[in-house]
């Protein structure tokens, strides 16, 4: 197998349980490591500094634009989200699947950056249930359920460019899957050719 972690980015709709999957999937296994972003959002209760996002003013984040600190970065809701790159870079190498989890804008700008991004989209099974777990979350506002569930409506027009899409029914049954997709990827051929290279050397040798 080829050293290099892959990246893989998660995203979906606003409250169909992205956070609650990488949650799991983090404490199970070893192999993943969790970008954190930065924002210009407020945090919500229980959100803490470094764990959750890197919190940071309009002025501070421009900043990280400018010094092309961010791998990509998007405007969601009137707040900027971005991906900071050192931890990401260092993370790839180490031999870490690094998780990114953003929204779609985000999403593509890597995939256009590094083709071999592994594209993974969370729904739930319906969209009452959806309804039901933005409100059942208790975090925002109705205007702001509202607004997500509009945005909901706008990023399903690029499910198509994902490559998996992922139904969060049952959370252990779901993380399972996000597992199994992610360990299948590393055996597509694409990704193993310097193991390749070694069989047919080795191969030749005989
Ligand atoms: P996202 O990160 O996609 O916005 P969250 O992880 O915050 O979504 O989940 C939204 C709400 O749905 C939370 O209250 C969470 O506990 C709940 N939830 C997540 N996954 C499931 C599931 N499989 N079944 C029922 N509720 C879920
Ligand atoms: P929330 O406010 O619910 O934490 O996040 C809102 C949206 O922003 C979610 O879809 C989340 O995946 C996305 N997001 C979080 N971090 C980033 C990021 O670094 N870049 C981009 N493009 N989107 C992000």
């Amino acid at each position: 197998m080829d050293k290099e972690g892959i990246l893989i980015v998660v995203s979906g709709f606003s409250g169909a349980g992205k956070g609650t999957i990488m949650k799991e999937l983090l404490e199970k296994y070893d192999n993943y490591a969790l970008s954190v972003s930065a924002t210009t959002r407020k945090p919500r209760p229980g959100e803490e500094e470094g764990k959750a996002y890197f919190f940071k003013s309009k002025e501070e984040f421009e900043k990280m634009i400018a010094k092309d600190e961010l791998i990509e970065y998007a405007k969601y809701v009137e707040n900027y989200y971005g991906t900071p790159r050192m931890y990401v870079e260092e993370q790839l190498k180490a031999g870490k699947d690094v998780i990114l989890e953003i929204e779609i804008q985000g999403a593509l700008k890597v995939k256009e950056k590094f083709p071999d991004t592994l594209l993974l989209f969370v729904t739930p099974p319906t969209a009452a249930e959806l309804k039901r777990r933005l409100a059942g979350r208790g975090t925002e506002t109705m205007d702001v359920i509202e607004y997500r569930l509009g945005r909901a409506k706008e990023e399903a027009q690029g499910i198509e460019h994902y490559d998996y899409l992922i139904i969060n029914d049952r959370l252990d049954e779901c993380v399972e899957e996000v597992h199994r997709i992610i360990q299948g990827e590393h055996r597509r051929v694409s990704r193993n050719q310097r193991m390749i290279e070694n069989i047919k050397r080795d191969l030749k040798g005989e």
